[in-house]
């Protein structure tokens, strides 16, 4: 038994001191270690950046301490028990390290707690200590780890089976929202920090309907005895990491119901989508997962070709269970799936890396993006949730609409229960070959290590769905919308946005316009054909534009003024937008339910 103790006694500091006792060291000098990332978000993050004052003691005084790299330590030789202790600086409000101030705390134990090596299997318990200061009287705390000698909601000792277990449920404390619901007869808590104004009720029958149609999707029972969604309200924020028994989201308060709200906005849309997608990994990636992460090495990157299947099947069912569960309707559906083809349609990226190489790269490109990145990559996110459509429309056309991708995930989650073996790099491949009878190896070796366009037109054509092209109105959009004015017909090539010295180009389209002419990302555009424009202004200059007008830019170089010829291109339609048709219509509503 490892037991820790995680503190946050001061959070004006941000600071967490966390204690670990261990009863039965290495004698020789017990090693200890820091994740360097964590599951779900696949960078380095190098969390012992925010680790200091490690001190370690036995009975007999305090311990040397040896450094052996970034995220390792070995303490000196000792007989008996003997006690670390250290504290982490937490101020990073996201989902995927630590926070601590006055207004809450939270933490996913990959930041916070040291692993005593060699010890890793052994049952861990962990004391969450409450700040002693009057003002914060009325915290409490929520986690799904859990409880051993603590009031429902309270501060006090909790457990966990091992040390991945004890990293894999998040924390936070506070004075939360806590809003209890049943799916499928597991308990549901939804803890909603920060300020917001929300129509508890709804949200509450909303997410049990998404969470039923989630655990009938892969058959009762729920892997799991209780689920928690911690969602962190703020201003402006989106995002979420997984874990075995809860999610950590951050949304924008606008993106929750507002009392007396009828409908279901895009932003609510937004977020009914970000629950959706965490709650389908409770099945896919946390148990159903690839091979190589069994066990994870959070040392150092672990390289897979299957991010494509764990986030794009995943966002393939986000939407598409938000629909088949009657939360939205088919339109809007429709829109999103647009929306998601518009991603990809207008890199081009696309024809540069494979779904599976961006799943492999994932580490230094996806999750380092810059200036180029839609020239340069692909997201195995937006074309993974492409490559699952493909998959699953062509299954059905083969079968006559008996088999589809349902069947595949359910497979998946059999063996996954059966035998707890981990995904191999062909196996969906191979239970898609298996389910239809049909050898699809060369169609999806091209969908997933290609980078041909996706054959979505013709598949979406057999369940009635029709493809519409047409070029961007402006910056905003998004696609996946007829619009009613004038589109442009020529193009710039540069997303650009409003700076203080003019527009700033944030990005620029590899051959387009701007590129062509000289025109970077990082200038400063100060004036066009001798004026100072805003974007609305630019707006509506290229509306009034023609493919092959020439425009004198005058643009400041870091700090050096120069002056570039561009002339315009004609615009590429690069927007979809989908429309059901009356053809197929058996067809379609066995896909989509409706
Ligand atoms: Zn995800």
């Amino acid at each position: 038994m490892i037991r820790y103790q995680i503190s946050g006694r001061n959070p004006a500091s941000h600071y967490f001191e966390v204690t670990l006792r261990i009863d039965n060291p290495d004698p020789d000098g017990q090693r200890l270690r820091l994740p360097n990332w964590i599951p779900g978000s696949y960078m380095i993050r190098d969390f012992s950046r925010n680790l200091l004052d490690l001190r370690a003691h036995s009975h007999a005084g305090e311990l040397a301490i040896e450094q052996i790299d970034k995220s390792n330590w070995r303490l000196g030789a000792s007989s008996g028990e003997l006690t670390v202790a250290y504290r982490v600086y937490a101020k990073d409000l996201s989902v995927r390290t630590a926070h601590l101030d006055h207004t809450h705390g939270y933490y996913n134990g990959s930041s916070v707690f040291v692993e005593v090596m060699g010890q890793g299997d052994q049952p861990c318990e962990v004391l969450i200590e409450k700040p002693d200061a009057a003002f914060y009287a009325n915290w409490q705390l929520a986690t799904s780890l859990k409880r051993k000698q603590a009031e429902t909601y309270g501060f006090g000792l909790y457990e966990a089976l091992d040390y991945d277990d004890l990293i894999d449920h998040p924390v936070e404390m506070g004075a939360f929202t806590r809003i209890t619901f049943e799916a499928c007869g597991v308990p549901h808590d939804i803890i909603l920090s920060g300020r917001f104004e929300c129509d508890q009720a709804r949200l509450a029958a909303d997410l049990k309907t998404i969470c039923e149609h989630h655990i009938r999707f892969f058959g009762e029972p729920a892997p799991m005895d209780y689920y928690q969604f911690q969602v962190m309200v703020v201003g402006e924020g989106y995002g979420g990491l997984e874990h075995r028994a809860s999610t950590s989201l951050i949304a924008s308060r606008a993106s929750l119901p507002k009392p007396g709200q009828t409908g279901v906005d895009d932003d609510y849309r937004d977020f009914l989508g970000l629950c959706s997608h965490e709650y389908f990994h409770t099945w896919n990636v946390k148990r159903i997962k690839p091979a190589v992460y069994q066990p994870y090495d959070l040392q150092q990157e672990v390289y897979t070709d299957l991010l494509w299947a764990f986030e794009g099947i995943t966002s393939y069912y986000d939407d598409l269970g938000l629909l088949r569960s009657g939360l939205i309707e088919m339109d809007s559906y429709l829109e999103l799936l647009a929306q998601t083809m518009t991603r990809v349609q207008r890199g081009l990226g696309r024809s540069r890396q494979s779904a599976a190489e961006s799943s492999f790269n994932a580490w230094t490109k996806f999750y380092k993006q810059d200036e180029n990145a839609a020239n340069a990559i692909v997201s195995y996110y937006a074309k993974g949730s492409l490559i699952a459509a493909c998959i699953d429309l062509k299954m059905r056309e083969l079968t006559d609409g008996q088999q589809n991708l349902d069947a595949v995930m359910r497979r998946l989650w059999q063996a996954c229960i059966e035998q707890g073996k981990g995904v191999e790099p062909d196996s969906i491949q191979q239970l898609v070959s298996e389910i239809t009878g049909v050898d699809l190896g060369s169609f999806l070796q091209e969908l997933i290590y290609g980078t041909s366009e996706l054959p979505l037109t013709e598949l979406l054509a057999a369940v009635g769905v029709e493809v519409e092209q047409r070029v961007a109105k402006n910056p905003q959009d998004k696609g996946g919308k007829d619009v009613d004015a004038g589109l442009p017909a020529a193009d710039f090539g540069a997303t650009l946005k409003d700076g203080e010295a003019g527009l700033m180009i944030q990005r620029v389209v590899e051959a387009g316009a701007a590129q062509s002419g000289g025109l970077s990302a990082g200038d400063q555009v100060i004036a066009l054909d001798g004026l100072r424009l805003n974007q609305a202004q630019l707006e509506s200059k290229i509306l009034r534009a023609k493919p092959g007008d020439v425009w004198q830019v005058h643009a400041f170089r870091r700090d050096e003024l120069h002056q570039f010829e561009i002339v315009l291109q004609a615009a590429a339609a690069t927007t979809l937008v989908l429309k059901a048709t009356d053809q197929q219509q058996a067809a379609r509503k066995d896909w989509l339910g409706c």
